[in-house]
């Protein structure tokens, strides 16, 4: 079968003399795994040197039994000078494709998470404040991939949000003063950045973009975001491999 679609380069590797292996995030597929034959040999054969976060249109014969399909034709559709003249952008795109990477299964489509990877690196380009980009990513992929934190009340009790709220990894989201009990490794996280986590998680694009971050909300951002998804995907990959391994 020839399956048609666009795709970003989430990985690549040489493969025997002349080829490479390819992981492409597709709009219309999922997460894919191609050869393309010769593309070292013969550089006029693709029109895409399939560099990581690169956009292409490519073409590839389906092998319903085989983990890696044969790509025909991929041609450059974005390329992201501007990410890649920087280290701090080309560090935040990194990020964004190990993420996709590790979140998503093998050719599971996921338009929603495609859009939000594109959109995201069409954005890096231009932004000025990177860091707040790559929060407004994580949190998008949390929200989208079903791992969202818990950030309407008390996890434990539904008590409703007070200015002494703490954090869980554990429990995956707030917990109140009086269940502080139940992880004692939580931490205080402000009013402000949990308005903004829920603003950000709720909002357009463009007015997240807008919103400005305090130094405070930044830092409680950064330590919860990068810790929780450590933890949830830590977990996921485990059950991942345990599952992989009972088949
Ligand atoms: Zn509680």
């Amino acid at each position: 079968m020839i399956l048609k679609t666009e795709g970003i380069v989430l990985k690549r590797f040489d493969f025997r003399e002349t080829s490479r292996i390819a992981t492409f995030f597709t709009r219309d597929h999922g997460k894919i795994k191609g050869v393309l034959k010769g593309i070292r040999k013969d550089h006029k054969k693709f029109g895409s040197n399939i560099d990581q976060f690169s956009v292409n249109d490519i073409v590839y014969y389906f092998h319903r039994d085989a983990e890696l399909h044969l790509v025909g034709q991929c041609d450059l559709k974005a390329f992201f000078f501007k990410i890649r003249q920087d280290i701090k952008r080309t560090l935040a795109a990194s990020y964004a494709l190990e993420l996709v990477d590790s979140i998503m299964p093998m050719e599971e489509k996921n338009e929603l998470i495609y859009d939000l990877l594109l959109r995201y690196l069409h954005t890096l380009e231009d932004t000025d404040d990177v860091s707040k980009l790559v929060h407004v990513f994580q949190i998008k992929i949390l929200l989208l991939s079903g791992f969202r934190p818990y950030l309407d009340s008390c996890v434990v009790c539904q008590a409703k949000i007070s200015p002494k709220m703490h954090f869980s990894m554990k429990l995956g989201g707030l917990i109140c003063e009086n269940c502080y009990g139940n992880d004692h490794a939580a931490t205080h996280v402000s009013r402000g950045t949990i308005a903004s986590l829920v603003h950000i998680e709720k909002g357009e694009w463009k007015n997240i973009l807008r919103l400005r971050l305090t130094a405070l909300t930044q830092k409680e951002l950064k330590f919860i975001l990068n810790n929780f998804l450590v933890y949830h995907l830590e977990r996921h990959m485990k059950s991942a491999r345990f599952l992989n391994h009972k088949r």
